[in-house]
């Protein structure tokens, strides 16, 4: 029996914690000690998309800095209202790839599943900001015809659970879930992108390593941070390490934002913080140009110089993938490339 390094029992459940997080923009104002004169612009910003802040990822933030680089991610400003050419509310076609109800089969091999339209925290960059959800609402009816859809088509060796936040969802159901998908010999893995050991690392407990690494499929994890700084937590460093020896691969996916992690130390700390834990950077991702997130953009011409700087610094194996997202191409592009059209 190997050492986990916390039991999960001895702490509040996640469920708990998730349903206690900072939702009222003037609470979150008091608790930071943040300038008033940003109060009224916060409150109008949060109406296009809710504040959603747990409070263990919030201790780790610095109070009275509007410009902490984790509180950037989740605080809602005036510049949302900005419109700008280019930028919309499915920046990735993501509704034209949608092939049955909740399953998205954009690239070969790979069929993503959005389990749920739920997340722990909302990061205001996100591209699923005006996510439908209603229309991919994987209710116990929408299970089936995924499931159907997944036995069907034999080329999927890999299901991924995206949302939302698939960790969102009860260990039971995703147990199941997990279980059902053994069944069909095709597939190989089971891929979790999720957010939730990061902002509620207390998610990690010995019901969901069970079932991650106790059926057929190879299970594998992208999580998603995007600043060393969100890894300041005994708690997270120990959900990795439960993670990592239950047999979890662990890869990171990044989004490259304006005054968040756009400085090349920010990217090689993150790296190097990352792969200490066990976590091998994978994606780093140009922003989604979704409408209310103007105001991260690093152009991709900035990336590109920024992109260099990181290689110069680390050994390759610690420099994530430099893409985008571009519609109806078969993988993430790589950024400087031609995004070749799936013919
Ligand atoms: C990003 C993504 C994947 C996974 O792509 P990888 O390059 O395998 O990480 C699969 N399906 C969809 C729809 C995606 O957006
Ligand atoms: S889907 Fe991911 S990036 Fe978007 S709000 Fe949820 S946790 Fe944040």
């Amino acid at each position: 029996m190997l050492q986990r390094a916390e039991t999960a029992t001895s702490q509040p459940s996640w469920r708990r914690i998730m349903a206690d997080a900072v939702t009222d923009v003037e609470q979150l104002f008091e608790l930071l000690a943040l300038p008033q004169e940003l109060l009224p612009a916060a409150r109008s910003a949060s109406r296009l998309f809710p504040l959603r802040i747990p409070k263990g990822y919030l201790s780790r933030m610095y109070k009275g800095d509007p410009n902490d680089p984790l509180l950037r991610q989740v605080l809602p400003l005036e510049a949302e209202h900005d419109k700008r050419p280019g930028y919309s509310a499915d920046p990735v076609g993501d509704l034209n790839a949608m092939m049955s109800p909740g399953v998205l089969h954009k690239y070969r091999g790979r069929a993503l599943l959005i389990a749920t339209g739920a997340c722990a925290v909302h990061c205001r960059y996100c591209f699923r900001r005006h996510f439908p959800y209603g229309q991919a609402n994987s209710s116990r009816d929408h299970w089936k015809s995924t499931l159907r859809y997944v036995e069907q088509n034999e080329t999927i060796s890999e299901v991924i659970l995206s949302g939302g936040d698939p960790l969102s969802l009860s260990d039971q159901r995703l147990r199941h879930l997990a279980l059902d998908l053994a069944r069909f010999p095709h597939v190989r893995r089971l891929r979790i992108h999720t957010r939730l050991p990061i902002v509620i690392p207390e998610r990690v407990n010995d019901e969901l390593l069970d079932w991650l690494n106790g059926s057929r499929l190879k299970p594998v994890m992208v999580l998603h941070v995007n600043h060393a700084q969100e890894l300041n937590s005994p708690t997270l460093r120990g959900a990795l390490s439960n993670l990592n020896h239950s047999g979890t691969t662990l890869l990171n996916q990044s989004v490259l934002l304006r005054n968040v992690n756009d400085r090349v130390e920010d990217l090689v700390e993150l790296s190097e913080g990352l792969f200490h834990h066990n976590v091998t950077p994978y994606y780093l991702h140009l922003l989604d140009k979704v409408d209310g997130a103007t105001h991260f953009e690093v152009n991709e011409m900035q990336a590109r110089a920024l992109y260099e700087q990181l290689l110069a610094r680390l050994p390759g194996y610690l420099v994530p993938r430099l893409v985008q997202e571009v519609p109806g191409a078969p993988s993430k592009t790589p950024v400087g490339s031609v995004g070749l059209i799936d013919g």
